[in-house]
């Protein structure tokens, strides 16, 4: 829960989800980085933003860390920092040949989808990764074995593909479980044999099943994330499923101050790579400019969104 110190607003009650801020592979590589970025004198680099948290990433640039997006722009001796989504066999070769000293933040769940992954394709499946095929994780899977595996953003995709033989299945680790079902559901009536790993990250999903519980009680539901965060882009999904008033924040100046406190009751939560010290500063905005603001029946089933001015 984060820590308030401006009064709250007494008729404005915000409610965050149980768990909120960072997932511990987001902490371990936040950690790593800053611990790097404190103690060494070698220049720290990373191949893209080591997480998807926008404002983080200019905290952690602030420091120090220089963010590219080849390999061959690194110094040769420089340090470079493997991001919590992994890298390609490739990248980690060509650092290796540049003489880079490696720090590799990758998320130990990250890890075992990979693992999961070549061992499927070494056993000889065929191997359908439900996830988004330019995000930064489902490229680094594929190429822990190229040519066997084949990414489908859900049922559209599958059905444009041949289905012979073994077929296996992973996920991308923040993928919703229903997509994966109902992949999982199509390939049962398709195939001969089916081999399905789970490599659904058990924080995303406890997260999603949170958020969408409160969006389904609040007036407002507030996901506050990075744009280009794939887990907070799908919070964002599930709770406007269930409340159609969720709105998507990624940093302090896009508050709506006359649309949040106009509502009674605001549920708050995040996506795994956002920042507390963020969320703290959201929710005090919240509480400040709430003031005054008069409270309001809750919103009626079936009722719409007020429109965003
Ligand atoms: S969301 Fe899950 S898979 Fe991704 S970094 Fe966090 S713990 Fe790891």
């Amino acid at each position: 829960m984060p820590k308030i110190s401006k009064k709250p607003c007494p008729r404005l009650k915000i409610i965050p989800t149980r768990s909120i801020g960072f997932c511990s592979g987001v902490k371990r590589a936040v950690e790593l980085s800053e611990s790097a970025l404190k103690t060494r004198r070698d220049p720290i680099y990373s191949i893209g933003p080591i997480i998807h948290n926008p404002p983080e990433m200019e905290r952690l640039t602030g420091m120090g860390l220089k963010v590219v997006r080849r390999i061959d722009e690194i110094p040769r001796g420089a340090c470079l920092l493997i991001r919590s989504h992994g890298a390609t066999p490739g990248e980690l070769a060509a650092a290796r040949k540049r003489g880079l000293c490696i720090i590799d933040t990758t998320c130990a769940i990250v890890k075992r989808l990979q693992a999961a992954y070549r061992g499927l394709v070494r056993e000889g499946y065929k191997v359908i990764v439900v996830g988004d095929r330019n995000h930064p994780e489902v490229q680094g899977v594929l190429s822990q074995e190229k040519g066997r595996g084949q990414v489908v953003g859900g049922l559209a995709d599958l059905k444009k593909i041949k289905l012979k033989g073994r077929i296996g299945v992973v996920a991308q680790t923040t993928q919703p479980l229903h997509k994966v079902q109902e992949v999982v559901d199509f390939l049962l009536g398709k195939t001969e044999e089916l081999r399905i790993i789970n490599t659904l990250c058990p924080v995303t999903l406890k997260r999603q099943e949170e958020a969408s519980d409160l969006a389904k009680l609040v007036d407002t539901m507030l996901v506050i994330g990075g744009k280009n965060s794939a887990n907070t882009s799908r919070l964002f999904e599930i709770c406007r499923k269930v409340n159609p008033c969720t709105f998507q924040i990624e940093r302090l100046q896009e508050l709506d101050f006359r649309r949040e406190k106009s509502q009674y009751a605001l549920g708050v939560t995040t996506g795994t790579s956002t920042p507390l010290w963020l969320i703290e500063r959201m929710i005090e905005e919240i509480y400040s400019t709430g003031k005054g603001s008069g409270p309001k029946p809750r919103r009626k089933e079936g009722e719409n969104c007020p429109k965003r001015t």
